[in-house]
């Protein structure tokens, strides 16, 4: 059989069932194009037709959630929950509160949360949910309320055993706190049915700041196969939640210099980096006071706003994207080279474009998929898990070690499947080919379910 006819054939009807799910589409293109070696090598996944299979989420709830605002005034958002994969675990992914939610985003993220989750090595299924919900500049009470409603509906299907919802864009420890409050009181059952609680009702120590010091250390790890490390990189960051803030500490921690983060307004370019004292102030900003960036570049004369701009024109060493999809394109991805950029780390979900995706691998730098280097916040979700099954709290330094360890497993299972399938050093192809075979070998071994 021709493998690439196949496989050009495979994607071609998928695009043709669904035509408006662009995202989706892009997410598994990106993945399959890199397995026609496996393919070829194991004919078993194309006869028990995995590919198809594997692509097909197992169940998406959908449904109403109709909530009150502080005037009274009725509102109606749209609730999801993509059930992806649960060969190697139940569902875990995080939920998502954003204007641009819907089937197509969704299933995108729990596609590329099942290879994620697989290269983490934990039992971990995918899955991801969310709302088309906005979270910015609702009150604490609307906020509770929305999230009361939402669990209203989605508590028939989550659960210790089957699905563990967790954070993500616009869902932070307050958004899983009023949601497990809620499914609390509706089942009637404390248990670890969420992850990215607080660490005084459930939480692991180190779970907000996983994701951004994962993608630190797997930044630290792609340089160390050419003998460097951090210390005195010149560093853009993109976005300013949770990742970035954490990838910002880890990096400048690692030795490196951050001069640039962005949120809805803007750039901020601090070419003499963000210290110690000025990402306190960021994470009061942020966490704290949910306040904008112009008042960092206010705040500290030397930073300044740059409006409506992305960070990717500015010289850089080491560009960690971690705001959203489709945050990096062509043109920016030329400029960073262009630039002298060595290492592209992704801390977000499919944060590069195709062309840009295209134009790194093809250069010399060290680029990692996001479903590779931002996984660290998953595994500590995992993590939490297993603390809480054993009714116990790891210290901070007991997660660290695991997280590091996890981050180091990955990258070398990046580097091993890509060298064994002839692409030496494509992290992209490497964290394709290890997840899925993980997934698919457990999928052959549980039969035609
Ligand atoms: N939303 C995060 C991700 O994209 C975390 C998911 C989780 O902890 O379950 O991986």
């Amino acid at each position: 059989m021709n493998i690439h006819a196949y496989v050009s054939d495979f994607l071609d009807t998928q695009i043709k069932k669904d035509p408006a799910q662009k995202v989706f589409h892009q997410a598994v293109e990106e993945v399959v194009s890199s397995l026609s070696p496996v393919l070829e090598q194991s004919p078993v996944y194309v006869k028990e037709k995995i590919l198809e299979r594997i692509i097909e989420p197992e169940r998406i709830i959908s449904f109403r959630v109709p909530w009150q605002d502080d005037q009274g005034e009725i509102h109606v958002n749209r609730g999801f929950r993509v059930q992806f994969n649960s060969a190697l675990g139940p569902y875990k992914g995080g939920i998502r509160f954003h204007e641009s939610v819907n089937q197509d985003s969704l299933k995108f993220l729990g596609f590329e949360q099942t290879f994620k989750n697989s290269l983490t090595t934990l039992p971990l299924g995918g899955g991801k949910g969310g709302s088309d919900f906005d979270t910015r500049g609702k009150s604490d009470s609307e906020v509770m309320r929305f999230c009361h409603s939402f669990i209203n509906e989605l508590y028939h299907h989550i659960g210790y055993h089957t699905d563990i919802p967790a954070g993500d864009l616009g869902c932070g420890a307050r958004e899983i706190g009023y949601m497990f409050g809620q499914y609390k009181k509706l089942t009637n059952d404390f248990t670890g049915a969420f992850t990215g609680k607080k660490p005084n009702w459930g939480g692991s120590l180190l779970r907000p700041e996983a994701t951004g010091y994962g993608v630190a250390y797997f930044a630290q790890n792609m340089l160390a196969t050419r003998q460097d490390s951090l210390k005195g990189k010149t560093c853009l960051v993109s976005g300013c939640g949770n990742v970035g803030i954490y990838a910002i500490e880890k990096l400048t921690q690692l030795g490196g210099k951050v001069v640039a983060c962005m949120d809805y307004d803007g750039t901020i370019h601090d070419p003499d980096g963000i210290n110690e004292e000025k990402l306190a102030f960021l994470k009061n900003l942020v966490f704290t006071r949910r306040g904008s960036l112009k008042e960092y570049a206010e705040h500290f004369p030397q930073a300044r706003l740059l409006p409506g701009k992305k960070p990717w024109d500015i010289p850089c060493q080491v560009a960690c994207p971690t705001a959203c999809e489709n945050e990096l394109d062509e043109k920016a991805a030329k400029q960073l080279l262009k630039n002298g950029c060595q290492c592209v780390c992704e801390g977000s979900n499919m944060p590069c474009t195709p062309q840009a995706t295209t134009i790194l691998k093809e250069s010399s730098i060290l680029y990692s998929p996001g479903k590779a280097s931002n996984a660290g916040g998953v595994a500590v979700s995992g993590l939490e898990m297993t603390q809480n099954s054993m009714r116990i709290y790891w210290t901070r330094e007991e997660v660290d070690a695991y997280l590091q360890r996890i981050m180091k497993n990955i990258h070398e299972s990046c580097l091993n499947a890509a060298a064994q399938y002839g692409q030496p050093g494509n992290y992209c192809a490497g964290a394709n080919i290890a997840g899925f075979k993980k997934v698919a070998d457990a999928m052959l071994d549980q039969g035609l379910v």
